[in-house]
Formats: C-alpha cells, sequence, structure tokens
C-alpha cells in the first residue's frame, strides 16, 4: 500500500511510546534489551495502542486495511524491523505499520535480510537456545512500506496474471529488494490475485462512470470531488495507482483516452482519516 506521508503521533501517546523505548535503551546489554522489548510488548497497554492503530490508519485510503496485502481487516501493530533483533525500535513510531494477522504472524513474522558491505544478502536467524547478538550493520532488504513507495520497486501485470513482479530497469540492489518482499509477504497470493483483478475491472467501471457523468455536464462540483474520491479510496488502491502508470502502454488506449478527458483523477486527493 502506498501510505500517505508519516503522521505525528498525538504527544500523549509519542510520550508514552518513548517512554518506553527509555526503559529498553537504558538496559546495558543486547540480550536484555531483547527480553525487556519482549516483556514490554506483551504488556503493552491496548487503550493507548488502539490510538497507535487510529493513527496508522491515517496513514491509508480505507480504514482498517491491511498495509501490505491491502486486502484483509488489519488489527496488528507490525514491526517493520522485528523487535527481535532491534530492540531498539520496539516502541517507534516509524517502525509500525498497520498489518492483517496472515501477512504479520504468518508471511513476515521475523524474516528479515540486510545487505552487507558487498551487497550480499545476510537473513538474520537464530537457533532456539543460542545466544542473542545484534545483527551485522547494513541496509535493509525489505522494503520500508513507511518511507518507501512499493511502486518503485515492484510492478503489476494488469493483462493477465495480477501479480507483483519486480520492475524492469531498475538496479540488481532494488530487483533482489523487491524479490526479497515479495516473497517474504507472499504478494501473489492466489485469492489477492483474483481479487485485484476484480478491483481493476470495478475501477475501471469507476473511470468509465465518472467521465460519462463529466462529459455529461450534470455534475455539480461537489459531486465531482466526491467521486473522484470515492476513486481513490477504493481497496486495493495499488491497482488504480498501476492503472495510472500504465495507462500510456498499449492495450490501455481506451482507459488512457478517458483520462485525458479526466486528468483530475491523475492526482491523489490530499484526505486523512481522523485519527481518533
Ligand atoms: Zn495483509
Amino acid at each position: 500500500m502506498i501510505l500517505s506521508g508519516n503522521l505525528a503521533l498525538p504527544q500523549p501517546i509519542q510520550g508514552f511510546l518513548d517512554e518506553r523505548q527509555r526503559k529498553i535503551d537504558a538496559l546495558p546489554n543486547y540480550e536484555e534489551k531483547i527480553e525487556e522489548a519482549k516483556n514490554l510488548w506483551k504488556k503493552k497497554d491496548k487503550t493507548k495502542f488502539e490510538e497507535v492503530r487510529c493513527a496508522l490508519c491515517g496513514m491509508s485510503t480505507v480504514p482498517r486495511q491491511c498495509h501490505y496485502c491491502e486486502h484483509s481487516e488489519a488489527d496488528e501493530v507490525e514491526h517493520i524491523y522485528p523487535k527481535s533483533w532491534y530492540p531498539e525500535r520496539t516502541f517507534l513510531w516509524e517502525n509500525y505499520l498497520l498489518s492483517c494477522g496472515i501477512c504479520n504472524g504468518s508471511k513476515k513474522r521475523d524474516r528479515f535480510s540486510i545487505f552487507d558491505e558487498f551487497y550480499n544478502e545476510i537473513p538474520l536467524t537464530r537457533k532456539r537456545g543460542q545466544s542473542a547478538t545484534p545483527p551485522p550493520s547494513g541496509s535493509a532488504v525489505f522494503i520500508n512500506f513507511r518511507k518507501e513507495n512499493p511502486l518503485d520497486f515492484l510492478t503489476l501485470d494488469l493483462k493477465r496474471t495480477f501479480c507483483f513482479t519486480p520492475r524492469i530497469n531498475q538496479d540488481d540492489r532494488s530487483r533482489r529488494r523487491a524479490e526479497f518482499t515479495i516473497k517474504t509477504l507472499d504478494l501473489n497470493r492466489s485469492f489477492l490475485t483474483v481479487t485485484r483483478r476484480n478491483c481493476f475491472n470495478s475501477y475501471c467501471s469507476l473511470l468509465k462512470q465518472y467521465v460519462t457523468d463529466k462529459r455529461s455536464g450534470t455534475l455539480g462540483a461537489g459531486d465531482q470531488e466526491r467521486k473522484r474520491d470515492n476513486i481513490w479510496k477504493q481497496c486495493h488502491a495499488m491497482v488504480w495507482q498501476e492503472i495510472i502508470n500504465k495507462r500510456e502502454e498499449k492495450g490501455m488506449e481506451e482507459i488512457n483516452g478517458l483520462f485525458r478527458d479526466a486528468p483530475e483523477l491523475l492526482t491523489r486527493p490530499p484526505f486523512y482519516f481522523p485519527v481518533s
């Protein structure tokens, strides 16, 4: 999902997270930090974390939708950098996404890899009972959906499979980041590809209807804005974004013609959901 920037947390909640994080950071060694991160996370204040969830909702176009698969209801606060390796990011607002149980609990879990200085991918693994040592330094292979636009790395096949693949014409490192992210999240689960296809058809219908109404001249300014917002607030927003990105490709002539009469649909409206 493409998130609409980074909203700031309300100050009392930010202060609460900072206070939790300081407790972890104050411990003298890494293993103790990991243990404390686990304990504090288990005992986290449910009411305060409901506010964190609401704030995360404010960054997406569909409330409570999983930021990874754009499909299921999301009720889990997911750590982009796993807390089992990065205890210093356990209560870091910028490390959170809203995720469904499948994407978080079954797919991504603690899977994480980093690039070493030679751009080898180093998977972070730890055997049961093995003492915890910090991860080697290096940049993350997994795409950070809070800071990066996934569609800078991934492309969606709108003609046949409705699967995500790495974009062509990108450097080797970006391609490997795309491959790792697709595989880690299992983004091409069959039910997701079927739903993306259905959403593609719905988006095309909404686009046609919008342009038909606009051409008829019967829409007031408010109606036009409302219908435009409605298109941008549908599920699987990356499908819509890719329709826009690919409108000039072969086979998309009809869609491109519609956009020529409605260029205002090419830009995402600046809307947010209320934080609470
Ligand atoms: Zn999901």
